[in-house]
């Protein structure tokens, strides 16, 4: 019996006989939760986390839990948090879909620099008076910001070098990893894993369990289909891109506050609302107690534009 590795970034918690759970600490530099799989032979990491600090106790984790480095690194999309642990996996090919790998070229890089220009602002507006960030978010947003801070100042981004269009199956003497992407709703381009028999869903960002998600890079509309062809899967366990690991409904809590933003939104467009006043939109009371509120008045903008975008159906 292997011992569980620590880690100040994450903790593991094991959903299986060589499946685990690398679930980010709130004040670590992890952002992103990890999956870990014994496929048998075969070692995968799923998403990488957000820096290369946190990615090298994920791969000495991995490494603990089954015995050998990881071959695979999975990333579920091109977002920062997701990926920039890359280079820390030596010798670890990293998987994606085609459209992540192009994302991650064209943008990684301008984000990355993005965030090192604009969080040394923020991370001294949080102290202050005026800062939206709910005292509730700060340990964990402030981890988020110094942890790209401490990061090298000039990262090597290592994009996928292994792609696929639709459905990828990493194969080993246990057991499979299916993965697959239905197109882009949290961001152009989603990628999830699965393990049939175990019926686990690594969900990358599509789920999140008590916090918000994020749709400023997606289309509620989009990512709710992708998550009813999800929820055709019959997940058991559903392991989020960040929060903690949920039951299979954890899928059908995102379908709902997708669709309760899409609502308000389509009532924001229909009063004529102006911009300022779609930013104060209240958070419905149901989502009242979820971390990263900082989210929800650029969800409800970003769904606030689309509907607005919407060809209009003449009545
Ligand atoms: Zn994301």
């Amino acid at each position: 019996m292997r011992a569980i590795p620590t880690s100040p970034h994450f903790r593991i918690e094991k959903l299986g006989p060589g499946i685990y759970a690398a679930i980010a600490r709130t004040r670590g530099y992890g952002l992103c939760n990890a999956g870990i799989v014994d496929l048998g032979g075969r070692t995968v990491v799923f998403d990488s986390m957000l820096t290369p600090m946190a990615g090298a106790d994920l791969a000495r984790a991995a490494e603990r839990c089954t015995g050998r480095k990881p071959d695979w690194v999975v990333n579920s999309h091109w977002h920062g948090d997701h990926i920039w642990g890359n280079s820390a996996f030596h010798g670890g090919r990293v998987v994606s879909s085609r459209k992540v790998r192009e994302l991650v070229l064209q943008k990684s890089r301008g984000q990355f620099e993005e965030c090192r220009r604009e969080f040394p602002k923020e991370l001294a507006a949080m102290g202050g008076a005026k800062s939206p960030i709910r005292p509730a978010d700060r340990p964990l947003v402030r981890a988020w910001f110094r942890g790209v801070l401490e990061s090298p100042k000039k990262p090597s981004i290592v994009p996928p070098e292994v792609t696929f269009d639709e459905e990828l199956v990493l194969i080993g003497s246990r057991r499979s990893l299916h993965l697959i992407t239905y197109g882009g709703g949290h961001s152009p381009s989603d990628v999830f894993g699965y393990l049939p028999e175990e019926r686990i869903i690594f969900a990358g960002d599509l789920a999140m369990v008590g916090l918000h998600p994020s749709v400023s890079d997606g289309w509620p509309d989009r990512w709710m289909r992708i998550l009813r062809r999800m929820q055709r899967l019959r997940p058991d366990r559903v392991l989020p891109g960040h929060g903690p690991v949920g039951p299979g409904s954890t899928l059908g809590v995102v379908v709902r506050y997708l669709s309760d933003l899409d609502r308000i939104a389509l009532g924001a467009v229909r009063q004529a609302l102006s911009l300022d006043q779609v930013r104060r939109v209240r958070i419905p009371d149901r989502y009242e107690g979820w971390g990263f509120s900082l989210m929800f008045p650029e969800n409800v903008l970003r769904a606030y534009q689309l509907e607005l975008a919407r060809p209009k159906v003449p009545s």
